[in-house]
């Protein structure tokens, strides 16, 4: 039976019967994989803490099992980001950008951009902690990274440059658009300076989240329209979602406080 291996980077877990465990890891080479790793709560030697949930690690596995599911052999720790465990909110967003990844990739779908892009996201979350800013950057990025950025300069109606100090934003319709072509049942108005710092943050490097720092506007409002975007292109919102808000919306108060 053919062996494979690949780094990955654990998603989720599943216990399964007495000692099994099933993962859902985003892999450099093969993209979102199930592995089935039988008697891993046991079998230390093989598995040891590589399965818990954030870890990256090095992957041995052959053919699928079932349709949708490989079998897992070995597993390598590379880092198991002891720091998210320590910091629930780190935790909430962790959660949170994993599912996103799931959400937005199909199976199989190899995407090395998005690996080294939730890989840095991950390490920054655990040496620093919970940031709104970590989390609109993700967001933003992973966007682009999948094709489905929204134009940030330009009305997506009738193309000209965003003026002025509003203009609105609806994913359905197309994106950013001038309060001309906005049909007045858009809810979500924007300040034109927001779209700017969305559209510059995307000209940064893709690893990079540490130095950011946003105005409480475009965290608001940049907030409001990366959910926009990224709500039309999931089945379902994700279910990390409300718990790492609440986490955040603390975060911003102690911010507010000192
Ligand atoms: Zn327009």
């Amino acid at each position: 039976m053919q062996q494979l291996n690949s780094e990955a980077i654990i998603l989720h877990h599943l216990d399964y019967k007495e000692a099994d465990r099933i993962i859902t890891c985003f892999s450099l080479e093969q993209g979102l994989l199930k592995g089935f790793a039988h008697n891993a709560r046991k079998s230390r030697k093989r598995f040891g803490t590589a399965l818990e949930p954030f870890s990256q690690v090095r992957l041995y596995w052959t053919d699928k099992v079932s349709s949708e599911m490989v079998s897992l052999q070995e597993a390598e720790l590379i880092d198991l980001r002891s720091g998210l465990r320590k910091d629930v909110g780190a935790l909430a967003l962790a959660a949170y950008g994993c599912e996103l990844v799931e959400g937005l990739l199909g199976e199989k779908q190899v995407h090395a951009d998005v690996f080294h892009l939730l890989q840095a996201f991950l390490d920054h979350l655990a040496r620093k902690g919970l940031s709104l800013e970590a989390r609109l950057l993700f967001e933003l990025r992973l966007l682009a990274l999948v094709g489905y950025a929204p134009h940030f300069l330009h009305c997506a109606a009738c193309n000209t440059a965003l003026d002025g100090d509003q203009a609105a934003f609806s994913a359905r319709a197309g994106g950013c658009l001038c309060l001309d072509c906005a049909p007045p049942t858009v809810p979500l108005k924007v300040s034109v300076m927001t779209f700017g710092t969305l559209g510059r943050s995307l000209q940064s490097p893709l690893t990079l989240f540490e130095g950011f720092r946003f105005s409480e506007r475009t965290l608001d409002e940049g907030g409001k329209v990366l959910a926009d975007a990224l709500l039309q292109h999931l089945s379902r919102p994700p279910k990390s979602m409300s718990f790492m808000e609440q986490m955040l919306v603390g975060k911003a108060r102690v911010a507010a406080i000192r």
